[in-house]
């Protein structure tokens, strides 16, 4: 069947649409992508001035590498499976665009190869990817993770064989997910002397995006490794605390309401964003993009979040004191007149973000 995404026609396979991974035949499209994929074309487009390659590292359908070709740049795309390259290169000569579609094995390929951005967009964990991806990508490397419950703590074990961090299931899980990924991405790259820098990162139906500027040098990377650390999280009262250091000293009872902590880590702690560059990112997203109004709007709200490393649920405040919970507007409101920063997240309609620890939350709003 025909899909139309953006200002680009392709062809994909009908089996496996709506399918669960590694079932059916065919090439795999996922239309629950397109968000993601929308908000790719935007980097492509902001970027443009410093970028001219793009390498499709988990190319399908090739839907990803025909939109970078459609926004201008040399597309190179790579998938072991043959009827997924002859697929790619129609969908291609299809919308009368150039490009190289590979048939390789793709980190061998990304050994051998240097692109000025590279997309990791697998199923489940990047992480089998990412060190050739480091190798390849000279500027920008985009990373899509879709294995949240590891990344968040539900799958205990599984986060930590494959990040190498120690997740916890807070009520802050979506951004737990983010950070552990994030600080697996920063120590990989720092493995090769590159510092890597999230410049925009959401978390949206079921999975984690970002978007890394690479900086080459040794004495970069370190610097970069100073925005690891752990958080400290109480399941009780919701107190938590962070601290940036690789060796860990975890608080291990709440100075608050004397329940046992937990402790996550390392993960980043650091901007998970630029806000100039999602604002610039949200400028370039074609009005010819499907999910255009969704994506500025995701990004509007992300571009607007403090940088502190957890945020706060409102209703599990609420529930926690007892109390119906007010309109968020008034709340942050609230907080802000009581001389805290607050803001919305893109987490959820009832998350935010604030400098004000849960005792001075509750002082502000009460
Ligand atoms: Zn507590």
């Amino acid at each position: 069947m025909e899909v139309r995404e953006g200002d680009v026609t392709i062809e994909v396979s009908e089996t496996r649409h709506g399918a669960s991974e590694g079932s059916g035949e065919g090439v795999f499209y996922n239309p629950v992508q397109e968000l993601n994929r929308d908000i790719t074309v935007g980097v492509l487009r902001a970027v443009a001035d410093e970028c001219d390659s793009y390498l499709d590292a988990m190319t399908a359908s090739g839907i990803r590498a025909v939109r970078a070709a459609s926004a201008g740049y040399s597309a190179t795309g790579c998938d072991v499976d043959p009827e997924a390259v002859d697929l790619a290169r129609a969908n291609l000569e299809r919308n009368d665009l150039a490009g190289e579609i590979h048939r390789r094995n793709v980190n061998a390929y990304m050994h051998e190869t240097r692109h000025d951005v590279v997309d990791l967009d697998p199923f489940g964990t990047p992480i089998p990817f990412v060190d050739a991806a480091f190798r390849s990508a000279r500027k920008y490397l985009c990373v899509t993770a879709t294995d949240t419950a590891p990344l968040c703590g539900a799958h205990f074990e599984s986060g930590v064989r494959s990040y190498g961090a120690v997740p916890r299931n807070t009520e802050f899980h979506a951004e737990m997910g983010l950070r552990v990924l994030l600080s697996a991405l920063v120590r990989t790259a720092a493995r090769y002397d590159v510092a890597a820098t999230p410049v925009l990162s959401h978390v949206s139906s079921h999975y984690v995006r970002t978007y890394l500027r690479l900086e080459r040098g040794a004495r970069a990377a370190d610097r970069r490794l100073e925005g690891l650390g752990y958080i400290d999280h109480c399941q009780r009262c919701l107190w938590r605390d962070h601290e940036a250091t690789l060796i860990a000293d975890p608080t291990t009872e709440c100075p608050e309401c004397g329940q046992s902590t937990w402790t996550a880590g390392p993960v980043w702690l650091g901007a998970a964003h630029d806000p100039t560059f999602v604002e610039s990112v949200a400028t370039a997203i074609p009005e010819t993009a499907g999910a255009a109004e969704k994506a500025r709007d995701l990004l509007s709200t992300v571009a607007g979040e403090l940088e502190t490393p957890t945020h706060y649920d409102q209703h599990r405040l609420y529930g926690r004191w007892g109390e119906p919970n007010v309109a968020m507007d008034e709340f942050l409101e609230a907080l802000r007149d009581a001389g805290h920063e607050a803001s919305r997240t893109h987490y959820g309609g009832t998350t935010f973000k604030t400098d004000a620890d849960v005792a001075e939350i509750y002082d502000a709003v009460h």
